[in-house]
């Protein structure tokens, strides 16, 4: 039975799940091969090679990983078993962060914003968050909504039509987005229209003629907060939120993609610098996600823009990441997806 065959994740720190997505109408009609095995927390690739003499053989890549969806997984199997214990953790009081890491194509934007046949885990999540919300405990809190991308170096508020927005460090080293739009949410429909908007506005907005959501990185922050903090003298003046207000933040992150790190010696000069920004952001990420898996004292969350503005979950002592390496099942996409599957590796090795 497929249900009981996974299993909820380790409640460590540090989730590194693997989900293989199905082969497309248009890899089926190719011909193109399945070439990857998951099972339980395991995952082969069988790429295809040549030897010199040209005679055809397969080399066989194993890899472990907390979990490993197959293509048969739903959204709902993924949430289940990897961010709802975020969503727990997050009503905690724990700062938590999901990532979904792949190449363009692989299945992290189905997974993170789904569609309306088969929610992903931004709605998953959001009708959990609401159903906690209804207990007498957390009555005082609110739950607000941030919907961003980081393109290059730059951020753009997903809710306020791409609008360019900065992010600094205050005088507490705190870092905060100026002019970012923060919605207070009520119920899930309203949500639900709010993360749509953020979406569309994503692959729709005006900014950047080739900003396509491959090259972005996109945020959605959920963060509780205390409805009736008192305004004190240091924040009076400024209409931002205010971060001691916060009570426990989830970050979603759907990545870049992941073989745009590699565009650096690509010909046009735009397409350099933006695969270099964002092999950069993919490098520091690692680094911070295995600082915090060692309990190291020293975060590199400085080593880019991404990692920077994840600086307060990176930081906080009870925070918790999973992992989502999305990949193609197609033999043609084998290079890609070991490239994937390495980079979860490091991430979860310590
Ligand atoms: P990415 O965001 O990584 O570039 P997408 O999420 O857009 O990739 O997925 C690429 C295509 O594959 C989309 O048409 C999507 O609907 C489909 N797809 C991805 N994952 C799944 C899945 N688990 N089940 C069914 N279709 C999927
Ligand atoms: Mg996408």
């Amino acid at each position: 039975n497929k249900e009981s065959s996974i299993k909820p994740c380790d409640p460590s720190k540090i989730v590194v799940c693997v989900r293989k997505r199905p082969l497309s109408k248009k890899e089926k009609l190719k011909n193109d091969p399945d070439a990857i095995k998951a099972m339980n927390n395991t995952v082969q690739v069988f790429e295809p090679k040549l030897k010199v003499d040209l005679t055809k053989y397969t080399e066989v890549h194993p890899f472990t990983f907390d979990v490993a969806f197959d293509e048969t997984a739903k959204n709902q199997d993924v949430y289940n078993s990897c961010a709802k214990p975020l969503v727990q953790a997050f009503f905690d009081g724990s700062k938590v962060t999901c990532f979904a890491y792949g190449q363009t194509g692989a299945g992290k934007t189905h997974t993170m914003m789904g569609t309306p046949e088969e929610p992903g885990l931004y709605t998953l999540a959001l009708r959990d968050i609401f159903e906690m919300k209804q207990r007498k405990e957390y009555a005082h809190l609110g739950v607000y909504i941030s919907f961003f991308e980081i393109y290059g170096s730059k951020l753009f508020d997903l809710l306020n039509g791409k609008k360019r927005v900065e992010c600094r460090e205050d005088a507490k080293q705190r870092v905060r987005i100026i002019g970012l739009e923060e919605r207070l949410c009520e119920d899930p429909e309203q949500v639900a229209q709010t993360i749509e908007e953020g979406g569309k506005c994503r692959s729709t907005g005006s900014t950047g003629a080739n900003a396509d959501s491959s090259r972005s990185h996109a945020i959605l922050e959920i963060t509780l907060k205390y409805m009736d903090t008192p305004t004190t003298s240091e924040n009076s003046s400024s209409t931002e939120s205010d971060p001691s207000s916060i009570y426990g933040k989830l970050s979603f992150i759907d990545l870049a993609g992941s073989e745009r790190a590699a565009d650096t010696t690509h010909s046009d000069r735009q397409t350099r610098m933006e695969g270099a920004e964002i092999n950069k952001s993919l490098l520091a990420l690692k680094e911070c996600i295995r600082a915090l898996g060692q309990n190291q004292y020293h975060t590199p969350f400085r080593g880019s823009k991404l990692t920077l503005v994840l600086k307060d979950s990176f930081i906080s002592p009870d925070s918790r990441t999973v992992m989502i390496a999305n990949v193609s099942p197609a033999a043609s996409n084998c290079e890609h997806t070991l490239n994937t599957l390495r980079y979860a590796d490091r991430v979860k090795e310590l």
